[in-house]
């Protein structure tokens, strides 16, 4: 985790009272959320949940969207007067928050902890549902501080096979047409009172493959009547490391990672085949063509030196997570105003790890950013995906703060 100086967090001076007192709901409903976590697109409890306080509050949505997905929408009552350029009417801002669980089994020993064997919150997704509700209930409230509209999308299987393009091609930017879209991404990489915003790319494509490597098998003693898939496959993993060491522009980045090598039965038997799978990340939009036309000619190349086979399978599951220059400055400026301390506000946030919001930022330009959520003194501080995974909840008001401030920016009410 990244050193800062601790910002003035303690007691988050910059949230306005309405918001402080939100604290309490936030918390309770992230709390009821992590005990019930569903893999994407079988969010039904989460979606009910959703929409029941969405109904209580008295805000439009539209559900079953794209399976279990779910878009509110907030008009305001304010109308400006002169609307930002380029705008020639009141702009329209969505905010988009994720809301699956892992297949993961939770080990910690909290009363909130989850109640669905082998599921869990290990991403935070449930904060990000208690966030978007939170920030809809205080816009919905505060209707005339604003000029425009809001779409809060509530998205179903980010963690896979991926619920953006399909709320995308459900149309959710559609009517009325969404000018922006933000989002956020509870971040245990970095402390609490900190926002991690930058332009550009931020996040990684995200990217599979398998291969599996036709030798021929046979006596572990008799090797010159066999084609080892085992020494096949170990050149190919050895091999596949210049990719990103050979072929790569050193000031860029890339990763090659083979996660599986399966092979082999038994100790004095040569293997007849064996799997790889991996995956590949990168920011540059290039490399996308680069990186797995390498690996085949890789494969195509070892396998043929000695006489092996290959079938090799390849995916591409998310583009790169590219920020708008300007969106990201207007979020910038309202970090800084939150955390209300430069040091608070941390550039450097890029990571290989991947996001589906990726198509959406695709669709109209955005800015996703990190929330920082780590608390080591409280032992909040494992990493995402970690059956330990928990965060410092006090993040969870810096969040509405900042969206809603992002919207009265976006949709000022006198530009
Ligand atoms: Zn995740
Ligand atoms: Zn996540």
């Amino acid at each position: 985790m990244q050193t800062l100086s601790r910002p003035l967090v303690e007691n988050f001076s910059a949230l306005r009272p309405e918001i402080r007192e939100l604290q309490g709901e936030l918390v309770k409903w992230r709390r009821q959320l992590h005990q019930r976590p569903e893999l994407g697109f079988q969010e039904e409890v989460t979606a009910k949940f959703i929409c029941d306080r969405l109904t209580e509050w008295g805000i439009a949505y539209k559900s079953s969207v794209a399976k279990t997905g779910i878009v509110a929408t907030i008009e305001s009552t304010s109308e400006s007067t002169s609307p930002p350029l380029p705008f020639s009417r009141s702009p329209v801002l969505a905010i988009r928050a994720d809301m699956d669980a892992l297949p993961v089994q939770e080990l910690n020993e909290v009363p909130y902890r989850s109640v669905h064997e082998g599921k869990m919150h290990a991403c935070g997704h449930d904060g990000h549902v208690a966030i978007a509700l939170g920030t809809a209930k205080y816009l919905h409230e505060h209707r005339d501080q604003f000029a425009g509209t809001v779409k809060i999308i509530f998205q179903p299987a980010e963690e896979g096979p991926g619920g953006a393009q399909p709320m995308i091609d459900a149309g959710v930017l559609k009517n009325p047409d969404v000018d922006a879209l933000v989002g956020l991404h509870l971040w245990n990489n970095l402390p609490l009172g900190t926002l991690g915003v930058r332009s550009g790319p931020m996040m990684a494509a995200t990217e599979f493959f398998t291969c599996t490597i036709q030798g021929k098998g046979g006596h572990g003693a008799i090797p010159q009547q066999t084609v080892d898939a085992v020494v096949v496959g170990a050149q190919v993993v050895s091999a596949l490391q210049t990719i990103v060491s050979r072929n790569i522009d050193p000031l860029k980045s890339a990763v090659v990672t083979v996660g599986e090598f399966r092979a082999g039965t038994a100790v004095n038997v040569i293997a007849d085949s064996a799997y790889l799978s991996g995956t590949v990340r990168y920011f540059e939009p290039s490399y996308g063509e680069l990186i797995p036309q390498r690996l085949e000619q890789v494969m195509a190349g070892v396998c043929a030196a000695h006489g092996a086979s290959y079938e090799l399978d390849y995916q591409k599951l998310y583009p790169p997570v590219v920020n708008d220059g300007a969106i990201a400055d207007l979020v910038r400026s309202v970090a800084l105003s939150v955390v209300e301390t430069p040091v608070g506000v941390v550039p450097e946030c890029q990571t290989m790890g991947g996001e589906d919001v990726s198509f959406f930022l695709q669709a109209v330009p955005g800015c996703y950013f990190f929330l920082g959520s780590a608390n080591g003194e409280k032992g909040l501080d494992y990493p995402h995906h970690h059956p330990r995974f928990d965060f410092d909840e006090t993040a969870l008001g810096v969040g509405v703060e900042t969206f809603v401030r992002v919207v009265e920016k976006f949709c000022a009410v006198s530009a």
